[in-house]
């Protein structure tokens, strides 16, 4: 019997939700078609996750530990995984499609000549010959390109944050097996220093506000607005690439998909492109200074106003009824 693997990454905030992601999807296909399953990560003196992870529902958790696996090292920890792959022959292994796991994804199939399907937002098994199936949105998801890995080698894929559920604890706890990679300190990088960025997960939040092109690049009153609504900041793309503000707030096919209960969405076009990432928002809010902007057709509510105006009348509302 194959298995299918779920490559789980952690931070210092526990497990990443995406890894988790992976699981309860990795469960489902594998009830479907009678694989097993397991969880597998890469590191050093991380005993308390690798417990976590076995609450939930996988068959077993491979725990890869090396001293050399302590610090994250992509080319270390793919050395590493590789081995164990190389050893277990797994048929399938699913990413979360991080920086992490597209890094070591990449690395895993050009070391064992495995297909990779990039980004899926779908995954199924073909009944006609148990091939993973995975569906990659293309021109801003105006098409969906399915996508198989060729026979007879292992099938990779990355899994976009958010598209699948959180599976919940089993109430029980799979068995975990410890492999230890050979590996050796000139197998990676040699780290000088190490600086951590705080990464934004607005996939999760519950209210967002999108800031666009409209607002002239000046986040100032949206950041305020959001502020006051205890929501998410997030941005179109050209804001993300003029640099002013970060690329994990990026909505749209080539940044994040939202699933937020509303998103307020200030001075945005509605390109295909952007239009992608706000599908499974619950309510869209739209503020646009031209009433024939296309993110109207993808809103429940549209407001035509000059969002210069209208927005620190809202903040004035909010203010006044405190919050
Ligand atoms: C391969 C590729 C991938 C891409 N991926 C993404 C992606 O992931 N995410 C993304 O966002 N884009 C992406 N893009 C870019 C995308 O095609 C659009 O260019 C971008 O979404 C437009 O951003 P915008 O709506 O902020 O700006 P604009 O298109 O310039 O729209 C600004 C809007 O603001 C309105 N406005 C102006 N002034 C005001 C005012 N005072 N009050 C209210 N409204 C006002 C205007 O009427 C207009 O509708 C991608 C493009 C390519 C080619």
């Amino acid at each position: 019997m194959g298995e299918i693997w779920s490559f789980v990454e952690a931070g210092p905030e526990g497990i990443e939700d995406v890894s988790l992601e992976i699981i309860g999807k990795a469960a489902e296909l594998g009830a479907q078609s009678n694989m097993g399953t397991a969880a597998v990560l890469t590191g050093w003196g991380v005993e308390e996750i690798v417990k976590e992870v076995s609450r939930y529902p996988v068959d077993k958790v491979y725990y890869i530990e090396h001293g050399e696996l302590a610090v994250y090292d992509p080319a270390k920890h793919a050395k590493a995984l590789h081995q164990l792959v190389e050893k277990e022959k797994p048929e399938i292994v699913l990413f979360g499609a991080t920086y992490n796991g597209v890094d070591i994804a990449a690395r895993l199939a050009i070391r064992t000549g495995a297909g990779l399907i990039a980004h899926v937002t779908y995954l199924g098994i073909d009944p006609t010959d148990g091939m993973l199936v995975g569906h990659v949105p293309g021109f801003g998801g105006s098409i969906v390109a399915v996508c198989k890995c060729r026979p007879g080698v292992l099938q990779i894929a990355t899994v976009r944050p958010g598209v699948f559920e959180k599976p919940n604890p089993t109430g029980r706890e799979a068995e975990i097996q410890r492999f230890s990679p050979e590996l050796h300190p000139t197998d990676g990088w040699k780290v000088v220093e190490r600086s951590v960025a705080k990464v934004v997960d607005i996939t999760r939040a519950e209210k967002v506000i999108v800031a666009g092109m409209g607002t002239g690049g000046d986040l100032s009153l949206a950041k305020k607005l959001a502020e006051k609504l205890g929501a998410q900041l997030a941005v179109t793309r050209p804001l993300a690439d003029l640099g002013l503000a970060p690329r994990d707030v990026q909505v749209g096919s080539t940044g994040v998909s939202l699933r937020s209960k509303i998103a307020l969405i200030l001075g945005v076009s509605g390109a295909s492109h952007f239009v992608s990432g706000i599908r499974d928002v619950k309510t869209v809010i739209s503020i646009n200074i031209d009433r024939n902007a296309p993110i109207f057709q993808f809103s429940d509510y549209c407001v035509e106003a000059d969002l210069f105006k209208l927005v620190p009348r809202i903040i004035e509302e909010l203010e006044k009824e405190g919050g």
